[in-house]
């Protein structure tokens, strides 16, 4: 979904400076957020806090008898010492364990800190679930590593701050120079476990570990029975879920989402610790939400599937899968993170695969042949940047860009159409409430105005 905008005075001087007018409906949403991901720390119930805002991802505490337990622990160190230094004037115990729900960088780089917290005895067991990490395993694996580029796009860490809102569901935060924040922590789970159902006690506190493929196949939930608290892991935060990350991966099970949001409700909770975003308080707001929730996945991927067995392909399907209005408009459901349109294509490309369906694409024209056909219909190049000008100029940054793409690639080297592109760019970004996409159009922009001044 888009936001209309009103872009006043685009000025295309030499050089495609761009001037934005007055903000667009996205950009006043997404600077709203930004209140709600401050660093604060909530009392979810009798023994359970949750710090959010400290670092991209909640790190969360459970008090027990004579130590504590730690629910994921943040993306760096220094995030995790200033939760430790919190928690530590709410109770005063040594770590006993630590979950990590998956094994993603956000979730797990500060694991190291809690771990020295332990008690002097001995350190704490570290639980996560087998195998631990898999979307990193399958990377380096195969070879990719263009995934760390993307990543840092669709994060924002390419970009100076004042570009910068929030990520949606998170802060805006850098990683320090030279690390790697898709790499996950060094410390990895002691004790790990793969399906089904694992009870732990730590520290007294009897905690259930319960395998909930998502978001990533290695994701787990921990139910607290005692105070009927269940930490969701990244299968639920307050946004439309990020059913696929545009950093790219390997296709998120949309139905073991939609299951593993089905255990949890079974649980019956009273209270909700999600990935990243402020806990759900109270039973009938978390079963509202999560039910919600799971009712908005499922019915995008029912509508997606309907679509895919009338023949549709994709660029069909994101225009007519939409969340119907009563779920659209609630804030949880709001496109922060992820974006419904993502979602449909990982759906259609996670069951059917790469090929639409349409025979013409089973061997397209390669983008620098196509190109010469378009400008050709155009009446020539310089007709076709024209058209690409004038595309702007009414408003329409998204034919511009795609127009751009193919003065691209008939001269990779001409600076003119990448300027062009960067200020189309910019303006698609003002426009889109999703921080990830945001990030990464704005990041792109800058590479293509390096691009051109070199
Ligand atoms: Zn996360």
């Amino acid at each position: 979904m888009r936001y209309s905008t009103v872009v006043t005075g685009v000025f295309l001087l030499l050089g495609f400076t761009s001037v934005f007018g007055e903000e667009s409906d996205a950009t006043k949403l997404l600077k709203a957020r930004s209140e709600q991901l401050r660093p604060q720390i909530t009392r979810v119930s009798e023994s359970v806090y949750c710090a959010t805002g400290y670092s991209p991802a909640n790190i969360s505490m459970i008090v027990g008898q004579d130590g504590v337990a730690i629910v994921d622990t943040g993306m760096f160190p220094k995030h995790a010492e200033a939760v430790l230094d919190e928690f530590r004037k709410i109770a005063d115990l040594p770590v006993a364990g630590i979950i990590l729900t998956h094994g993603h960088g956000d979730h797990t780089g500060g694991t190291s800190v809690f771990v020295e917290a332990g008690g002097k005895q001995s350190k704490p067991r570290i639980y996560g679930r087998e195998p631990f990490n898999t979307e990193g395993v399958a990377f380096r694996a195969a070879g990719i590593t263009i995934n760390r580029l993307r990543g840092a796009r669709q994060g924002g860490f390419l970009l100076p701050p004042e570009k910068r809102i929030n990520n949606g569901i998170a802060p805006a935060v850098y990683p320090p120079k030279d690390q790697n924040v898709f790499a996950g922590g060094s410390v990895t789970p002691t004790e790990r476990f793969s399906e089904g159902r694992k009870k732990i006690e730590v520290a007294g506190l009897k905690l259930e570990l319960v395998a909930a493929p998502g978001e990533t196949s290695d994701q787990l939930y921990v139910w607290f029975p005692a105070e009927r608290v269940v930490f969701t892991g990244d299968n639920f935060y307050r946004s439309w879920p990020n059913l696929y990350p545009i950093r790219g991966t390997g296709y998120r099970d949309v139905r073991k989402w939609i299951h593993s949001l089905d255990m949890m409700l079974a649980e019956k909770p009273i209270h909700a610790v999600p990935g990243h975003t402020l806990p759900l308080i109270g039973e009938e707001e978390t079963t509202e939400v999560l039910t919600n929730y799971r009712d908005a996945i499922e019915y995008v991927f029912n509508a997606t599937i309907a679509g895919v067995n009338k023949g549709l392909a994709p660029n069909e399907l994101v225009h007519q899968v939409k969340l119907p209005p009563e779920l659209a408009s609630k804030d949880y459901l709001r496109e922060f993170y992820g974006n419904v349109e993502w979602g449909v294509r990982a759906i259609f490309s996670g069951t059917m695969g790469w090929f639409d369906g349409n025979p013409t694409h089973l061997f397209s024209l390669p983008p620098a042949e196509e190109a010469k056909r378009i400008a050709s219909l155009a009446g020539g190049v310089k007709q076709l940047a024209t058209r690409a000008r004038q595309a702007l100029d009414e408003g329409d940054a998204q034919w511009c860009a795609q127009l751009c793409d193919h003065l691209i690639a008939l001269d990779p080297k001409a600076r003119d159409p990448k300027l062009l592109k960067a200020v189309a760019l910019e303006i698609l970004a003002d426009q889109l409430l999703t921080a990830t996409g945001r990030n990464y159009y704005l990041t792109v922009a800058q590479e293509l105005r390096r691009d051109a001044s070199q």
